[in-house]
């Protein structure tokens, strides 16, 4: 594994985000600025474990595969607004097409993003499901 990988890996199994405790605004992905105070301190803004569970904002369903991700499709990307607010973008699993729905909530899970064909290296990551 590369020395990129467990400098970050931390990153691949939790939401780490930034919160600016000057006007306690929160972001996903980490920001050095504050989008809301404008605030560069890099003593008030800190990394901040995001919420696990959220509610579904928008979908879609992919039916062409990414290179990479052929196994998986049809594959379910949903907007999530997080408990806390902030909005990312993430897979959708163990659920049939019919059951997502604007406004049901999720919560992450750990899972399998995908296999390195060349090392064999299995990624894991974060991913969300219907709660
Ligand atoms: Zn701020």
């Amino acid at each position: 594994m590369s020395i990129s990988y467990w400098r970050t890996r931390d990153r691949y199994y939790r939401i780490i985000g930034s919160i600016c405790e000057n006007c306690k605004s929160e972001f996903f992905p980490p920001v050095y600025t504050c989008s809301k105070c404008n605030s560069t301190d890099k003593s008030k803004i800190k990394d901040k474990e995001m919420p696990n569970q959220g509610i579904i904002i928008s979908y879609t369903v992919l039916y062409e595969p990414m290179l990479g991700f052929e196994d998986e499709i049809p594959m379910q990307i949903a907007l999530i607004q997080l408990n806390n607010g902030v909005r990312l973008v993430s897979q959708i699993v163990d659920c049939k097409i019919d059951d997502i729905a604007i406004g049901k909530n999720v919560k992450r899970v750990f899972r399998k993003i995908k296999s390195e064909s060349k090392s064999g290296q299995i990624w894991y990551g974060y991913k969300f499901r219907l709660c």
